[in-house]
């Protein structure tokens, strides 16, 4: 365990919007303020969070939050339905949280999706905190306010662009993080330095097997965070038509498609991202943009990491496309991808021919 302190980072985005990621090492204690803050305010406190955390946190949850009005779901994506957030509506109706109050979403990427769509609708505009507890959600998805659910026709299709007033970063919570988990959050990281960041690649590369007690690991995850924050700046609503916020899709045209042809809950999402990632470094060699060496060295960093960089069971080229092309980024028939130029440098494009897309679902795997 570390005891430095890690800097805090700016998400910026404009004058009076603006907001902290604040890295901390003791929860309870930062909850602790938090509360009194919110008492001597006279304004409500409530928290949405998840079962298993409930249980692998029963000292902050019996007796720091134990009297503030906890929502706690079953854990995993179906949470992120619209029967359930009418069922958190109704909950921070129930308890009469006003416009003063505040919610906490303490949990993963589900928890911070819900939570925040939660915090975007009721009341038209409630403030929330992100308190993220996977390494996913530390790195990726409580960053750039992106907050929403699922419907049947897809995933995150209904949502909102929804900033926290703060993001606290405890990475000791990582501790009870199953290791899969970990692992799927690692994906992520390696994304990070791929789409932006050689160093940072690099330094994954030197560095044994990151883990949650690891001491470096929390300068890794703040280095992510903070490309991220850089990407939200310049692009904060996902606008630019070329690079901004659609490279941290970095791997995800192939993983999203993995993950819908396989069906959610075969892979993880770090996971799909992983073999996706791996997708688009043989891509971006075919189109002569990265070395034949650069692909070996994501795939064996992939790998240390446990990762999957081919499906673990055959699926159908075909629908992959299919499901590829019904992906949001599709414009006048021709998919979006993004591509690497080097480890550390990657763009948007729509150039890629259809055998190059054959190739590499072949190279993964797919038939
Ligand atoms: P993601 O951030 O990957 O979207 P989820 O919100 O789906 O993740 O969380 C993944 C799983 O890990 C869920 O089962 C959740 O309950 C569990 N989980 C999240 N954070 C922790 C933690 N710190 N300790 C133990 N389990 C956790
Ligand atoms: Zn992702």
């Amino acid at each position: 365990m570390t005891n430095t302190t890690i800097a805090d980072l700016v998400v910026d985005i404009g004058q009076n919007r603006s907001y902290p990621i604040r890295y901390i090492q003791d929860t309870p204690k930062i909850l602790q303020e938090l509360i009194a803050d919110h008492e001597q305010r006279k304004a409500k406190l409530a928290v949405i969070t998840d079962i298993n955390l409930e249980l692998a946190y029963p000292a902050i949850f019996e007796n720091i939050l134990e009297n503030l009005p906890t929502f706690a779901l079953s854990p995993g994506e179906p949470a992120k339905s619209v029967q359930r957030i009418g069922q958190i509506w109704d909950f921070l109706a129930s308890i009469h949280l006003d416009r003063k109050g505040t919610l906490l979403a303490f949990g993963g990427g589900v928890i911070g999706d819900l939570g925040g769509f939660a915090a975007a609708t009721y009341l038209r505009g409630i403030n929330y905190y992100q308190i993220p507890t996977t390494l996913l959600a530390m790195v990726d998805s409580s960053i750039g306010g992106k907050t929403g659910i699922n419907i049947e026709a897809g995933k995150n299709l209904v949502g909102a662009f929804y900033h926290p007033e703060e993001v606290l970063i405890d990475t000791t919570l990582l501790k009870t993080l199953p290791a899969r988990e970990f692992s799927a959050g690692m994906a992520e990281v390696i994304k990070y330095g791929l789409l932006a960041d050689e160093k940072l690649f690099q330094q994954l590369e030197d560095l044994d097997r990151l883990h949650p007690e690891h001491p470096e690991l929390p300068a890794v995850i703040r280095r992510c965070c903070e490309i991220k924050a850089q990407i939200v700046k310049e692009d904060e609503r996902e606008n630019s038509t070329e690079g901004g916020r659609a490279l941290l899709n970095l791997g995800h045209t192939y993983g999203h498609a993995i993950e819908q042809v396989a069906g959610y809950g075969s892979y993880l999402h770090g996971e799909a991202i992983a073999i996706g990632l791996y997708a688009a470094a043989e891509m971006s060699e075919r189109k002569g943009w990265i070395q034949k060496d650069d692909i070996q060295r994501i795939e064996k960093l992939l790998l240390r990491y446990d990762l999957p960089v081919r499906l673990n069971f055959e699926l159908p080229a075909n629908d992959l496309l299919e499901a590829m092309k019904r992906d949001k980024k599709v414009r006048q028939g021709t998919i979006r991808f993004v591509a690497m130029k080097n480890i550390g440098e990657t763009f948007t494009t729509h150039e890629i021919e259809p055998e190059i897309v054959a190739y590499c679902l072949n190279a993964i795997g797919a038939n």
